[in-house]
């Protein structure tokens, strides 16, 4: 017997590791729609109410898990998308950790409805604070919904720090056209209180993507860069210097359809505007990088929106260099006023 030092049970464990993963509404949104990307949803259908705190639904046409599958999915690090360590070298599916669906199932009441395209029924499953309480066949049609109702309701701590529902709100609308623009042939569809906030075309246009979600202004400021190396394919939209925003909240970066937030390509990004910006203005991209995966490291952080770049140096001035020779390109410059 030891004295003082025990190994804690697993729904204490799942609880703590739920502080990581779900920081908010807004994580449980952006880790079931990652989940649905990587089932090859092309319709997302995502509902929430109050924020997201009391009610939680993202139902999509995937590919489902099988029956034997639907309660190991809920098990911490159980997951269908790595099977070792070499496999994380070569990621390119959203997920890979294993630990989303345990974690929100630990600090929620959640209700799983799942059928694969070969199996005739679907499973529903009940989960109240990491406990199974229900399992049964039910008609469904191809694909899974998920429900999540009162988050935090089982750690007190949590739920006292829980923003306004408006202010999750906003966080949530934040994170799903983020994740509209990763995917522009997915029909991302977005729900609040009942109304619809929008629904993207799902038709693979970026462009189109971009102006339904973003800004209908952004139509006529927007440049679209591309280039490539061996390692690095760079394509996506910038915009024109007289387009500008207060913060750097869009300046919108995907990496191998992840998206991430990262300081180095910020300043890449910003220094290839620098002089074209008034100052403390932001211009507004939405960057694909798709690159070898060999040559970063996407597990930094459980909530997946950091990573590594093995060379920084390289991708720093790869994208500082594609930006600032498409600005000088394409800048609509005033005439200037030739002497004789
Ligand atoms: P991860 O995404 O890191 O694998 P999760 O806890 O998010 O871990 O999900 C566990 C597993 O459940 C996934 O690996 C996948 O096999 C399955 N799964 C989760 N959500 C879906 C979904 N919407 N459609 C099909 N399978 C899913
Ligand atoms: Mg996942």
């Amino acid at each position: 017997m030891s004295k003082l030092i025990r190994i804690l049970n697993d729904l204490t464990i799942n609880k703590i590791a739920a502080g990581e993963v779900v920081e908010g509404p807004y994580s449980v949104v952006k880790e079931l729609i990652e989940n649905a990307i990587d089932a090859n949803a092309t319709n997302i259908t995502v509902e929430i109410k109050e924020g997201g705190q009391k009610y939680i639904r993202v139902s999509d046409n995937g590919k489902g898990i099988h029956e034997e599958d639907v309660e190991l999915a809920f098990t911490r690090h159980a997951t269908s998308k790595i099977q070792s360590l070499e496999d994380l070298a070569s990621i390119i599916s959203l997920g890979f950790r294993g630990e989303a669906l345990a974690s929100i199932a630990a600090v929620s009441q959640i209700q799983i409805i799942t059928k694969p395209r070969e199996q005739p029924y679907g499973i529903s499953l009940d989960i109240v604070g990491g406990k199974v309480v229900n399992k049964q066949q039910v008609g469904s049609p191809d694909g899974t919904t998920i429900e999540v109702k009162n988050i935090f309701f089982n750690t007190p701590a949590r739920l006292k720090f829980m923003k306004s529902s408006q202010a999750e709100a906003t966080k949530i609308g934040e994170i799903m056209s983020r994740l509209a623009l990763s995917q522009p042939n997915i029909t991302l569809k977005y729900i609040n209180n009942n109304n619809i906030m929008f629904t993207s075309p799902g038709n693979n246009n970026l462009e189109q993507t971009i102006v339904s979600i973003l800004d209908k202004d952004l139509f006529k400021n927007l440049i679209y860069i591309e280039n490539s190396t061996n390692d690095i394919k760079l394509y996506g939209y910038i915009s024109q210097p007289t387009y500008v925003r207060g913060n750097r909240n869009f300046e919108i970066i995907f990496v191998n359809g992840r998206f991430i937030k990262s300081k180095l390509l910020y300043k890449a990004i910003e220094t290839a505007y620098k002089e074209k910006l008034p100052i403390n203005k932001f211009p507004v991209c939405v960057l694909n990088i798709d690159i070898n995966p060999n040559i970063i490291d996407v597990n930094i952080h459980p909530s997946k929106t950091e990573i590594k770049f093995h060379d920084e140096e390289i991708i720093y001035s790869f994208i500082y260099k594609t930006i600032l020779a498409n600005l000088a390109k394409h800048t609509k410059i005033p005439a200037m006023v030739m002497k004789n």
